[in-house]
C-alpha cells in the first residue's frame, strides 16, 4: 500500500439536484451525463474515485465473446454496440487491439468452431471491429512466440484502455466538474433521511462532518450499493453477489505484437496475457465470495501461474518472483427477485440493472460492466425525468476532442532535443491523457519518470497539481498507470520520482 497523506478540499454550494453516491465508472458516467443535462451535480466518493472495482478490470472494452457461450446474444449485440461506440468516441485512450486464442486441449472447441464463433461475434458487433482470422499452428507459433506449438489460433478484435480503467473513469469526473458538478473523493454519506421531497444527506470527510440536501439521490455504491439502500431506506428488488477476480503484473512482456493472448484454464474459462507497456497482465480468476474486500492469495497465484504457463510455451516459465504487482476485484453481479442466491454464478448475467424509487426519488445502479457506460448514462438521464427532474438532452458529455494539434506536441518536444523513441512514447501517453491539455506541461522536464514508460515528470506534476489528487496511491496507482506496471520496489529506489512526490506534497 502507497503511502497516505491527506489534503483539504473546500465547496461552496449545499443544494443540489441529484446527489450520486459511488465514483466508480456507473457514478461518474452518470455525473457527467447528469449535469451536461443542465443538473446541479454532487458526486463523492468515501475513497478516491475509481478506488473500488472500477480499478480493479481487466482494462477490456469488448462485447463477451464468451457470453456466445452461454446463449446471451442480445447481451452481445448490446456490449458490442457500446463497444463500437466508445472505439469512436475515444480514439485515442479505447484501442482496437486482436485476441489471439490459442485452441489447446481446454478450449471448448476447435478450429472449425472457432472460425464459426469469430465471425458470429463480428457479425452480431456489426463489423465494427477488424475482421477475425484463423492460424495453422505453425503460423500461430511465428506471430506469438511464447504460444504452444503444435496449437492452431483463431484471432477476434476487441478493444482495451492501453492506460487503466481508473484513469477512463477520471475522465468522466473531470467531465462533470468541467461543466460545473461538485466532485468530491474521501468523502463518505454516513446519514440520509428523506423529507418534504428533499434529501438530506451527510457527509463525512477529513474536515468533518456537514450537510447537504439534493432532489434525487444515485446510489451507485458498486458492491456497497446495498448498504447505501439501506442507508437511504430505499430498498431493491434485485440483489448482488460477487465473484473474485485477481490479475497480475509480471516484469517481462510476453507477446511479440501488441495483442492479447486467449487461453482456457482447467475449468475451461478463458483468461488472458494483456499487454501493459513493456510488461505484461494475466488474469482473470472468478470465485464466489461473500466479501467484497479482497486481496490476492497464494491460492490464487498458485493457480494462475499454473494455468498460464500449463498454456503457454516458455522457454523460461513464469515465476512468483516476476509478479511485481496485483490487483482483486468482485464482480457486482445481479441476482433479480425470482432468481435463488446459490444459483450458479457463472451463469448469472453480467447485465445491469437501474432501479428507481419514485416516492423516495432515488435510483440505485446495480452490476455492469465499464463498457456498457455509455448506455448507464443515457439510462439515468432518463430515470431521473421519470421522477420529474428536468433534465434536457445531454450536451457533450463524453469523448475527446479534437484531434487536430497533435503533431505540434511532437515537433514542441522535438525542439526541446528529446530523443525520437522517447518522444514517441511521450507524445502518445500525453495525448492520449490529456489531448490538448499536454500543451500545458509538455515543455516542463520531459525526461520519462521510468524508461519505457512514456510519463514525464513535466505530466506527473501537472496530474498532482490539477487533478484532485491527494494521495500517492491517487497519483501513480489510478491517475497515471505508474504503480501498476512498476513494482513497489521500483518505485522506492526512484530516487528523482521519490524527491519529486515530496516536493508535491505527497
Ligand atoms: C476482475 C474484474 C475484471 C473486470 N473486467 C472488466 C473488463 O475488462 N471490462 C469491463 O467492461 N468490465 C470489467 N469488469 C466490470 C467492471 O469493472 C465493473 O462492472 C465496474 O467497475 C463497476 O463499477 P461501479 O461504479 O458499479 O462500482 P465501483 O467501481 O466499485 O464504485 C463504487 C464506489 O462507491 C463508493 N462507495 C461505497 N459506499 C460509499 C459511501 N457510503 N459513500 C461514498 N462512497 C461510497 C466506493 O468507494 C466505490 O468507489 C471487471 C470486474 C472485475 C472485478
Amino acid at each position: 500500500m502507497l503511502q497516505k497523506q491527506t489534503k483539504s478540499h473546500n465547496f461552496e454550494q449545499n443544494d443540489f439536484d441529484v446527489a450520486i453516491v459511488g465514483a466508480g465508472i456507473n457514478g461518474a458516467v452518470a455525473a457527467a451525463a447528469a449535469q451536461a443535462a443542465g443538473l446541479r451535480v454532487l458526486i463523492i466518493d468515501r475513497g478516491d474515485f475509481a478506488n473500488f472495482t472500477s480499478q480493479e478490470s481487466s482494462n477490456l472494452v469488448w462485447g463477451g465473446i464468451k457470453y456466445l457461450q452461454t446463449y446471451e446474444f442480445a447481451l452481445v449485440a448490446k456490449l458490442c454496440q457500446a463497444r463500437n461506440r466508445l472505439i469512436r468516441a475515444y480514439p485515442n485512450q479505447i484501442q482496437e487491439i486482436g485476441f489471439l486464442a490459442s485452441l489447446g486441449p481446454n478450449a471448448p472447441f476447435g478450429r472449425l468452431l472457432g472460425i464459426f464463433g469469430t465471425w458470429f461475434y463480428w457479425f452480431i458487433g456489426t463489423a465494427g471491429t477488424t475482421i477475425p482470422a484463423s492460424y495453422s499452428a505453425k503460423r500461430a507459433k511465428s506471430m506469438e512466440p511464447a504460444l504452444k506449438s503444435g496449437l492452431k489460433a483463431v484471432e477476434y478484435f476487441d478493444a482495451y484502455l492501453p492506460d487503466n480503467d481508473s484513469r477512463f473513469v477520471y475522465g468522466f469526473i473531470k467531465r462533470a466538474k468541467k461543466l460545473g458538478a461538485t466532485a468530491l473523493n474521501y468523502t463518505e454519506l454516513v446519514g440520509a433521511s428523506h423529507e418534504s421531497g428533499r434529501w438530506s444527506l451527510e457527509l463525512s470527510s477529513a474536515e468533518g462532518k456537514r450537510t447537504v440536501s439534493a432532489s434525487a439521490v444515485i446510489n451507485a455504491a458498486g458492491p456497497f450499493a446495498q448498504d447505501v439502500s439501506q442507508l437511504l431506506e430505499s430498498p431493491t428488488r434485485a440483489r448482488l453477489v460477487f465473484s473474485k477476480g485477481v490479475h497480475f503484473t509480471i516484469n517481462r512482456r510476453l507477446t511479440s505484437q501488441n495483442r492479447v493472448l486467449a487461453l482456457w484454464d482447467e475449468q475451461k474459462r478463458l483468461f488472458y496475457v494483456l499487454p501493459m507497456g513493456d510488461r505484461s497482465i494475466i488474469g482473470t480468476t472468478d470465485t464466489r465470495v461473500d466479501n467484497p474486500r479482497t486481496e490476492p492469495n497464494d491460492q490464487d497465484i498458485d493457480f494462475v501461474l499454473k494455468q498460464v504457463n500449463d498454456q503457454l510455451g516458455l522457454e523460461q516459465p513464469i515465476t512468483r518472483q516476476e509478479i511485481i504487482a496485483s490487483r482483486s476485484g468482485v464482480r457486482p453481479l445481479v441476482i433479480d427477485g425470482k432468481q435463488s442466491q446459490n444459483q450458479d454464478w457463472h451463469q448469472l448475467s453480467r447485465k445491469h440493472v437501474i432501479e428507481a424509487n419514485p416516492a423516495k426519488a432515488s435510483i440505485t445502479i446495480l452490476g455492469g460492466k465499464l463498457t456498457d457506460c455509455l448506455n448507464v448514462g443515457a439510462e439515468v438521464i432518463a430515470e431521473l425525468r421519470g421522477l420529474g427532474l428536468q433534465a434536457k438532452l445531454p450536451r457533450k458529455w463524453f469523448g475527446e476532442g479534437s484531434q487536430a494539434r497533435r503533431t505540434e506536441l511532437d515537433q514542441i518536444l522535438e525542439r526541446q532535443g528529446v530523443d525520437a523513441v522517447v518522444r514517441t512514447r511521450l507524445v502518445e501517453g500525453m495525448w492520449r491523457r490529456h489531448g490538448e491539455r499536454a500543451f500545458e506541461f509538455a515543455t516542463d522536464e520531459p525526461v520519462e519518470v521510468f524508461e519505457g514508460l512514456g510519463i514525464s515528470f513535466g505530466e506527473l506534476r501537472y496530474v498532482a497539481k490539477t487533478e484532485d489528487v491527494l494521495t500517492r496511491e491517487d497519483l501513480l496507482r489510478r491517475r497515471l498507470p505508474i504503480a501498476m506496471s512498476r513494482s513497489a520496489a521500483e518505485i522506492a529506489e526512484n530516487s528523482k520520482l521519490q524527491s519529486a512526490l515530496v516536493d508535491m506534497g505527497l
